[in-house]
């Protein structure tokens, strides 16, 4: 397996790293394809066809803003959230749109963006089909695009090779494809889980700008969380969700000898560093991706909560963290899916749970066995975990969910530290059991709102 830290932890925007940023990495792509075939100029008119989970939550999960600012050449990491709303109202008020910011087209959102609500396209229920037409209305270009969870997109072609492991050109120097085997490499060579992945990361990048990177990752996961404990007010989307964390932030701040008769108000941090996260993403805010948007607080909430509360620790200890975390990320997105609509929320928020379990261990001292452990005991129990989202926005159960999933975590690698390392069930055992509850759940549970909470509680 050769996935790099950075293709799993990626900075981006609210609300789904699937359903957001996906579509506006394949909206990028295909703007790069009309530019590589020299057709931008001479485009009339594109149409984006959205299918299956996609169409079904795309409104919610604001798949439609993703792709009118993916067509007018803003990307992920780039776009700034304070001018989202611009950008859209100049499109929707102009009926026009800025194909990569170079050529003016016709834009008429009703009948350029359509949502397929009945349909799925063949590879995978997150597919999108982009169509370039010239004057005349001849097609000029169309190409298929899947997005398969955590921001990846597939197109048509490389959906076919899906088995293929990925980056599977690029030579690392400790090559793994299972927690068996990432565990062998350790032994055999001397190293920690962390060790391994940084050492990997040199097929990519030298030692400096991967410390760059991850202190980066963490600047963008601590700003989101200060951010987060700053905003109140309503979340957008229609379901009046009111933001928490600020509330909860100066509570917390103002009554600093509580935590002398209440150990327990730690929790209430890490609940406040998760709520901060998700409010931020359900409102559109930069995030990033730990493995996705809807669980983009679960690591962050487990980091803040090793940088405050954890005697001892350090910048390299955050490092340990992202890297350890990251590794038993690659393991799930490698064996099985970190899609909620293939696998439920046990892709998100389980396997966000399962990294940041592993690698509070790693930061806290914990061999290799006891992180494979924390990360096993990380997913053991969140196996089974639907995704029902109400409303097809990514806040009730999701906000909530990532504060649990923070906590289970911190439990997971207390639980395994007080052991040897040595347990029942492996993590590869329970990734391939997360993989087959995935494919069994119904799809009423997977991301298209059709079932659970979605459909028993109403919306006001
Ligand atoms: S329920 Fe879980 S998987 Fe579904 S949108 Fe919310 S956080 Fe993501």
């Amino acid at each position: 397996m050769s996935l790099s830290i950075f293709e799993l932890f990626k900075i981006g925007i609210g609300p789904s790293s699937s359903h957001t940023v996906g579509p506006m990495v394949a909206s990028n792509r295909f703007l790069m394809e009309l530019d590589t075939q020299d057709l931008t100029g001479k485009v009339g008119a594109v149409k984006v066809k959205l299918y299956g989970s996609l169409a079904l939550t795309g409104k919610g999960h604001a798949t439609d803003t993703a792709v009118l600012l993916g067509l007018s050449g803003e990307v992920p990491d780039g776009v700034d959230p304070d001018d989202v709303v611009g950008i859209l109202e100049g499109i929707r008020g102009s009926k026009t749109l800025n194909l990569a910011g170079k050529h003016r087209i016709p834009f008429v959102e009703a009948e350029h963006l359509q949502f397929n609500m009945d349909d799925t396209l063949p590879k995978h229920p997150n597919g999108m089909r982009f169509i370039a037409y010239d004057e005349t209305g001849d097609i000029l270009l169309s190409q298929a695009y899947y997005s398969v969870g955590g921001g990846f997109v597939m197109s048509e072609e490389e959906a076919g090779h899906r088995d293929d492991k990925p980056g599977q050109n690029i030579q690392v120097k400790y090559p793994f494809n299972s927690a068996d085997e990432l565990m062998a490499v350790g032994k055999r060579a001397g190293l920690s889980i962390a060790e391994i992945v940084l050492e990997n990361e040199n097929a990519w990048r030298e030692d400096d700008e991967v410390r760059d990177g991850l202190r980066m990752l963490w600047d963008a996961m601590d700003s989101c969380i200060r951010r987060g404990c700053e905003m109140d007010g309503v979340l957008p989307g229609g379901l009046k969700v009111k933001r928490r964390a600020s509330k909860l932030y100066a509570e917390l701040k103002e009554k600093p000898e509580a935590a002398l008769k209440d150990q327990l108000m730690i929790l209430d941090w890490v609940n406040l560093f998760a709520l901060a996260v998700n409010e931020e993403n359900a409102a559109g805010g930069r995030v990033v991706t730990a493995p996705t948007n809807g669980a983009a607080g679960v690591i962050p909430a487990v980091v803040a909560y090793y940088d405050r509360f954890v005697p001892g620790s350090n910048e390299d200890g955050i490092f340990t963290m992202l890297a350890t975390a990251a590794a038993i990320g690659m393991l799930y997105k490698e064996n099985a899916s970190i899609s909620a609509a293939e696998m439920g929320c046990q892709g998100e928020v389980g396997v966000a749970c399962s990294m940041a379990a592993g690698g509070l261990t790693a930061a806290m001292g914990g061999t290799n066995e006891q992180i494979e452990n924390a990360a096993e005991i990380g997913m053991e129990h969140n196996l089974g975990l639907t995704c029902d989202p109400i409303g097809g926005l990514v806040q009730i159960p999701c906000i909530e969910r990532n504060t649990m999933g923070a906590v289970k975590a911190i439990n997971a690698a207390r639980l395994a530290l007080r052991g040897d390392g040595t347990h029942f069930v492996s993590l590869d055992k329970v990734i391939e059991t997360m993989r087959q509850t995935g494919v069994d759940m119904q799809d009423k549970y997977k991301e298209t709102s059709k079932g659970g909470l979605a459909v028993n509680v109403v919306e006001c």
